[in-house]
């Protein structure tokens, strides 16, 4: 079976206790305005134009055999592609001496995933480690991660998926017999905003959990559920007090962790060519307010998971 896929990073210590290999899998059915994997929304591996990379040496327009690209010799952005006429051959990638174009992901078999994912087994066993799914969102290819999820447990990897679980709840149960530890993110406990800033209602996302919660605990899977903390939108007292009153109702005692917002992302934006006005002004919480919110968790006897931030 075949995937479309990001990346597979290895030796990652972000995505779950030990060392872990993480999968970043193409697709996602939320679009948050923050998403700082803008190239794992779609379920598709894409072309892409750097114009700031690009030193308009025309190798591509000779490389490509469709004539899907041209040249405007007076714009800012030298380079456009026909999206109908491109097939995606990666010929101008491969001609292109300055990765002004490249590729957003590609397609790998599970075969090829497994064996990768497993090669650092060592590892993951010497430190308490494993192998996390992530995404994009791992419940929209879920037959391809739930290959490759099954394969590593059997091989007695740990496993992981990060999740939005905004999916069909058949589709999140299946996920259970192959899968450690659930990471789930929550982002707004108001429906509106929720819809306003990932283009979801969050209903559907709040039944899984409550049902998530309930089956991890009757077949020991661990739930770590994390808030994105964004300035304005996800860090405030209103909303991060609704969510741990939440957490605390479905899964009690349970773990929540804050992701502080990453700047990192903004530059991934503006690399994309894609509108990066949502950024401005935005900066990563300081300590003392993160510790305001970190308490917040605690009055509702959750345990505050402080580790790092992404
Ligand atoms: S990927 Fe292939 S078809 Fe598409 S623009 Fe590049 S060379 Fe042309
Ligand atoms: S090959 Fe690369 S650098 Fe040269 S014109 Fe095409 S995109 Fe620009």
């Amino acid at each position: 079976m075949d995937g479309n896929i990001i990346d597979i990073k290895r030796f990652t210590i972000h995505d779950g206790d030990g060392i872990r290999s993480t999968l970043f899998l193409k697709g996602c059915a939320l679009r948050c305005a923050w998403c700082h994997n803008p190239e794992g929304v779609e379920n598709s591996v894409d072309l892409w134009y750097f114009p700031r990379q690009c030193i308009r040496c025309r190798a591509c327009l000779e490389a490509c055999p469709e004539n899907a690209l041209h040249a405007d010799e007076e714009g800012e952005t030298f380079i456009w592609i026909n999206r109908q006429r491109c097939t995606k051959c990666g010929r101008c990638v491969q001609a292109c001496p300055t990765a002004a174009l490249s590729f957003d992901g590609r397609r790998l078999s599970s075969d090829e995933a497994v064996a990768t994912l497993l090669r650092d087994k060592p590892f993951y066993d010497e430190s308490g480690g494993g192998v996390t799914i992530s995404g994009g969102d791992p419940l929209v290819q879920s037959a391809f991660a739930l290959e490759i999820l099954r394969r590593c447990k059997e091989a007695g990897v740990h496993t992981a998926i990060e999740t939005c679980l905004q999916g069909p709840w058949e589709t999140v149960e299946e996920f259970l017999p192959a899968t450690d530890l659930f990471i789930v993110d929550l982002k707004l406990a108001d429906s509106g905003q929720h819809r306003e800033y990932t283009g979801q209602g969050n209903e559907l996302i709040r039944e899984n959990y409550g049902k998530l919660a309930v089956q991890a605990r009757r077949l020991g899977r661990d739930l770590l559920t994390r808030i994105p903390m964004i300035p304005r939108v996800t860090a405030t007292r209103e909303n991060v007090g609704a969510i741990a009153r939440f957490v605390r109702e479905h899964n009690p005692g349970g773990r929540v962790e804050l992701i502080n917002f990453n700047p990192l992302a903004e530059s991934k934006y503006l690399l994309m060519n894609r509108d990066e006005g949502f950024f401005q002004n935005m900066a990563p919480l300081g300590a003392p307010e993160l510790e305001i919110f970190y308490g917040m968790l605690e009055a509702e006897v959750l345990e505050a998971v402080r580790e790092h931030r992404l």
